[in-house]
């Protein structure tokens, strides 16, 4: 079985080690325009919470989110992979809806009383209605990414640095399955016009006195510290191609990041990040089949690239599993 995996960014190295571990024998190549440290996943948070995938099934952001949370779980005990648990702090102004089915199977999740309320508004001089905390992950994600890219060396797979301008490309007919984790690439080779940026700016700064994450929900502003800096955010501007750093999303940054932590004040600046993160209406991992070969698209993560990475690679095993059984059996 020949396999091609395009896209090299945390669902594209998931997939293919995925694939090759469960079946060592099979032909995996793995190409991507770009690798590690140049993903998109390289410059995110890294953050395990689900955040901007669009409309996509509360029952399957579940199921990847929390195969996920389990697989940081295990990595975090075994240690080398760059990962924190840490408490999250998520704030609301005005009131949000229902609880998603997934905190009931986090650490700790509880929703804030009045008396928490009173002290969060009183430290930070805003207007809290509600909040909630629980024990989250946080990765690192080029040291996560790195770690998997050597698991992929062990494994021998093959790895190209290129760019498929469709997935009609005569190349890829020499492969039997194609498996497309292009991000916002899948815009463009699909084509598939549903993928739009959603532009995101970010601060790292030096604050090794930060230990939890904090997170406004209504006006988008985040602090996430790792294992080595901080993350300071953010944006969400949808259809913005732009990857240029903004004066003015700065401004913005570190006016709501000083008000919830006002010690990052003294924090040094390390550098700065902009990302397209690939979004979608509703995550795409689904198979095709076009003129007997197997296509299965895992694309469109949105915000939530570390947060689902793990379940999604279950899916798309599932799927090639499925699809190339029907290969067998109908002789093509
Ligand atoms: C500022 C910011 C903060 C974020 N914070 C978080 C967070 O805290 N938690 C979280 O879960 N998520 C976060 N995200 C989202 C996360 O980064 C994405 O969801 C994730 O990177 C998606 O991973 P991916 O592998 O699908 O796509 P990408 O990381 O974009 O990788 C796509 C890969 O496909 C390749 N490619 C594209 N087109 C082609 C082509 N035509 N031919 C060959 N290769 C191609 C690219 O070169 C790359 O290798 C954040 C994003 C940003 C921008």
């Amino acid at each position: 079985m020949k396999i091609i995996v395009l896209g090299a960014g945390i669902n594209g190295i998931t997939c293919t080690l995925k694939i090759k571990e469960k079946y060592p024998n099979y032909d995996v190549t793995l190409i991507g325009a770009q690798f590690s440290p140049k993903t998109t996943g390289d410059g995110s948070g890294g953050l395990w919470y689900p955040y901007l995938c669009g409309t996509t099934p509360e029952y399957l952001i579940r199921k990847w989110g929390l195969e996920t949370y389990e697989l940081l779980l295990k990595l975090w005990r075994e240690g080398g992979y760059g990962i924190s648990l840490q408490p999250i702090y998520v704030m609301y102004r005005k009131e949000p809806k229902p609880a998603p089915e997934w905190t009931k199977k986090v650490f700790g999740y509880t929703e804030f009383d009045r008396r928490q309320l009173d002290y969060f508004n009183n430290l930070f001089c805003v207007n809290y209605v509600a909040g909630n905390t629980f024990n989250t992950f946080v990765v690192n994600p080029s040291t996560l990414i790195n770690r998997f890219e050597q698991q992929l060396d062990d494994l021998k797979v093959k790895r190209v640095q290129g760019s498929v301008k469709s997935l009609r490309n005569p190349f890829l007919s020499n492969y039997d399955v194609v498996v497309n984790c292009t991000g916002l690439g899948a815009r463009e080779i699909v084509p598939d016009d549903r993928v739009i940026p959603i532009r995101g700016q970010i601060l790292k700064v030096d604050a090794p006195w930060v230990f939890h994450t904090i997170q406004d929900i209504n006006t988008g502003h985040y602090i996430i510290p790792n294992d080595t800096f901080c993350v300071m955010g953010g944006t969400g501007q949808t259809n913005n191609f732009s990857t240029a750093v903004d004066d003015k999303d700065t401004d913005f940054i570190v006016k709501g990041c000083y008000t919830m932590i006002p010690t990052l004040k003294s924090a040094k600046t390390l550098s700065y990040f902009v990302g397209l993160r690939p979004g979608r209406d509703e995550i795409r991992i689904e198979a095709e089949k076009i003129n007997g070969k197997t296509y299965i698209h895992n694309y469109g993560h949105g915000g939530s690239g570390f947060t689902l990475f793990w379940g999604c690679g279950n899916t798309v095993l599932q799927l090639l599993e499925k699809y190339t059984m029907i290969n067998k059996t109908s002789k093509l």
